[in-house]
């Protein structure tokens, strides 16, 4: 059924726009759009009215929905020199202890989260596959159907990215023993994929998208790389391609020593890189190698929360954005889940490391909250393969209502309400969430959470429990 709503103010892909009637499709995409209307208009009684400022809803370009368990449980000192690699030690065995239904439960929980802050889609980089004794799940990929399930429940858009994940590290070393889980045959992952993809070409539905990942290269060979994303670009030459790359120092050193080469600029030798790859983190990357991602016109995602939670280090968004690169954010090991953080602390280590203000706002856009939360929505759109990102015409109605009444946006102006959102409220004024041209989130409230609640706490309390 065609819907009609009458928005007091919307950001338009053109800029603020006041008396906005949008018109939405069966499929939940954007027909029609007549902006500047005079408010009260005759013939609108089937419109629904919508209060506040309109924003498009944010692509979450990267996420580990089993990560959701550890949250909060691994901020703690176990010596003097914990870091990353201990860390991930830490997340191995709570990997080890996940099954489908308990994925289920976190990434429901997760993905009403995401939306209540401001998350109208998400990329899962999904590489735990197998069952803890390493066969493959009798039906199909236990796991994958667990992340798709939560989705629908929550009313998130998905992009599936089944994750390759071959080696221990550079130089092809075996997996460990507690990295199992996550071992696919190339062969199994191309068939896997093509037969997702076979089967959303005969669904409607817009909400749901595969794409694929490596993981990263050293757990990838590069051959194994090339070959593989030269089939999946036969089977979909849109396809999102994701990769791990240059979160840590010593991964850099690993694959200098290795290789000769640094891993962005093994990347780009292959000449692989287009606008539909995303390369995650890419926090050591050197300035010609920010001049080559831009240059593919492939896509930076950062997760600055745990980019900072792991000690990871620096990624120069102001460097990058300068030679015209695509930054995206995402909620990676979910320590938090707020885009209006992520992109606070981007600005905010510009403004730390350059003792200057407003660095990441230009004289197209001089609100910095606009800037940066406009070009990463629709630049995470691009990067995941969702039609959304924007409010326009062709794109998926995916967009939040900002509470003009919060304590934390009045006194603003139309132009300053996403700085609002962005450095003064987080995700507080968020009062209402659309997905596909349908509420998910209403005053603040999903449907879905209250009845959660029991058996996710009772997961997060058993997972708690050391075995
Ligand atoms: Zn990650």
């Amino acid at each position: 059924m065609t819907r009609r709503y009458f928005l007091q103010s919307a950001l338009l892909s053109d800029g603020w726009a006041n008396g906005v009637r949008v018109t939405v499709d069966d499929d939940g995409i954007i027909s029609a759009i007549d902006a500047a209307i005079p408010s009260a208009p005759a013939g609108m009684a089937d419109a629904e009215r919508v209060a506040g400022m309109v924003v498009p809803g944010m692509a979450n370009a990267h996420s580990h929905a089993f990560q959701r368990g550890m949250a909060g449980n691994a901020e703690y000192q176990l010596s003097a020199h914990d870091s990353f690699w201990t860390w991930r030690q830490a997340m191995y065995a709570l990997a080890g202890r996940i099954g489908p239904e308990d994925l289920r439960i976190l990434a429901t929980q997760l993905f009403i989260e995401m939306l209540k802050a401001g998350y109208t889609s998400v990329a899962e980089f999904h590489y735990l596959h197998r069952q803890p004794n390493g066969a493959h799940y009798a039906d199909g990929q236990g796991l994958w159907d667990a992340v798709i399930a939560a989705a629908e429940t929550a009313g998130i858009a998905l992009t599936l990215l089944p994750t390759l994940y071959q080696t221990g590290d550079f130089g092809g070393v075996p997996l460990k023993p507690d990295q199992s889980r996550f071992a696919l045959d190339t062969d199994w992952f191309l068939r896997a994929i093509d037969a997702r993809i076979a089967a959303e070409r005969r669904s409607r539905r817009t909400t749901l998208r595969t794409g694929a990942a490596f993981h990263s290269l050293r757990a990838v060979p590069l051959p194994t790389i090339q070959e593989s994303a030269q089939a999946l670009r036969g089977m979909d030459p849109t396809l999102p391609l994701h990769i791990h790359v240059a979160e840590q120092v010593k991964e850099v050193e690993s694959c200098k020593l290795a290789t000769g080469r640094r891993p962005i600029e093994l990347l780009l030798d292959t000449g692989l890189l287009d606008p539909h790859w995303c390369l995650v983190h890419a926090t050591h990357a050197t300035a010609a190698e920010l001049k080559g991602i831009a240059a593919a016109r492939a896509a930076v995602c950062v997760s600055i929360s745990t980019e900072a939670n792991l000690g990871d280090g620096f990624f120069d968004a102001a460097a990058f954005l300068s030679r015209g690169g695509r930054i995206c954010v995402g909620s990676d090991s979910q320590a938090t889940v707020c885009p209006a953080e992520e992109l606070r602390w981007m600005e905010y280590q510009q403004r730390l490391r350059k003792k200057r203000r407003g660095v990441l706002a230009d004289k197209l856009e001089p609100h910095v909250g606009t800037r940066v939360w406009r070009d990463a929505a629709q630049h995470g759109a691009r990067a995941i393969g969702q039609p959304a990102g924007a409010i326009d015409v062709g794109r998926r109605a995916d967009w939040l209502v900002l509470d003009t009444t919060h304590p934390s946006m009045v006194g603003g102006t139309t132009e300053s309400s996403l700085d609002h959102l962005v450095f003064a409220g987080g995700r507080a004024a968020i009062r209402d969430v659309m997905v596909g041209g349908r509420w998910v989130v209403k005053d603040g409230r999903h449907a879905a959470e209250m009845p959660l609640r029991p058996e996710f706490s009772e997961l997060m309390v058993r997972l708690a429990t050391p075995l």
